[in-house]
């Protein structure tokens, strides 16, 4: 049975690399990372996904803004705030949760924030220089980020493999695959992006020595799609039904878990895996901004 790679695992050990570094910061610099979370309106994942954002970087000594804003605020007031942050030194990442309210054009709220605080890596920018790769790079979108640190710390070999990903959003499929295709220590692969009008999906699946799914449909990938002892990043949050006991939600991934972690070497479960990842890397990417801030390298 396949090898679990635990996101909440991998979670404790670097938010303990990061705590370390922000009490180095402190002592050095007499700073510590700051972020603001931008919150509008009071959409319930949303509210959710930012208030674990917040209690973990409150968790790492941050300085943290909650700046929750009301579901009618135009667009114009929600630049300004942006703008107000940009200028603010004791600021070093922003971020507003995603999705925007209908009225507000979200492309245009991403492009207002301040590359050198797009801790989110959403700014095209960012996206830009992650494409262009090596010293250039700064700062990487999260969810990109966790899968590929996930498949390094697994110890998993990238260098030639055969990487294939399902999906090809801007912010999962897109980007993984170029990173994993880069130049460089846990990169190197042969990648594949594969999506709705990918011919034979179940074919390039089964070559795949590395297999990263992020399209959002519960039980995609069926287990003989699998190579047997293949890596398999399950990046899929699909909400199946509702459990009686606790009244929670009952989330699955885009894999069959219980019947690939049968053939697979390594494999990420649903909730547990990618989850965990994509909040520590928004910390990761705190981080780095400020030291980048100090160093005025950004
Ligand atoms: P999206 O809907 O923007 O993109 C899904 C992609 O999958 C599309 O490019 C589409 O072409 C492809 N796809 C959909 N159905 C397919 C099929 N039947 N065959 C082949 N390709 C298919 O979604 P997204 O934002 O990339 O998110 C994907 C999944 O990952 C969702 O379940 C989302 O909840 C989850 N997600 C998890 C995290 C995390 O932190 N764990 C972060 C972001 C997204």
């Amino acid at each position: 049975s396949a090898e679990i790679i635990s996101g909440t695992q991998m979670r404790q050990e670097i938010l303990a690399e990061l705590e370390h570094e922000v009490k180095a910061m402190q002592e050095q610099h007499g700073t510590v990372p700051g972020l603001v979370t931008i919150l509008v309106g009071e959409n319930p994942a949303s509210v959710s996904y930012v208030t674990l954002k917040v209690k973990t970087a409150l968790s790492l000594g941050f300085h943290e803004v909650q700046d929750n804003q009301p579901e009618d605020i135009s667009e114009q007031d929600l630049l300004a705030l942006i703008e107000k942050y940009n200028n603010d030194p004791a600021i070093h990442g922003i971020l507003v949760q995603l999705p925007l309210p209908k009225h507000i054009n979200e492309d245009a709220v991403i492009n207002a924030i301040s590359p050198d605080k797009d801790v989110d890596g959403f700014h095209p920018v960012n996206l830009g220089k992650m494409v262009i790769g090596g010293d250039q790079v700064r700062y990487l979108p999260c969810t990109p980020a966790g899968i590929q640190e996930m498949i390094v710390r697994s110890g998993t070999e990238t260098e030639g493999a055969e990487v294939v990903v399902v999906g090809r959003s801007n912010i999962v499929g897109k980007p993984i695959s170029v990173m994993m295709g880069q130049k460089g220590p846990g990169a190197n692969s042969t990648v594949t992006m594969v999506h709705t009008r990918t011919k034979d999906l179940a074919a390039h699946c089964q070559r795949a020595d590395i297999l990263i799914v992020a399209a959002g449909v519960p039980g995609l990938v069926k287990p003989e799609w699998i190579k047997p002892g293949a890596t398999v990043i399950d990046v899929g949050v699909n909400r199946i039904g509702v459990s009686e006991e606790t009244g929670k939600a009952i989330l699955s991934g885009d894999v069959d878990f219980e019947a690939a972690k049968e053939i697979a070497g390594k494999i990420t479960p649903v909730p547990g895996g990618v989850g965990p990842m994509t909040i520590t890397m928004l910390m990761k990417n705190t981080v780095k901004s400020a030291w980048w801030h100090l160093q005025e390298k950004v």
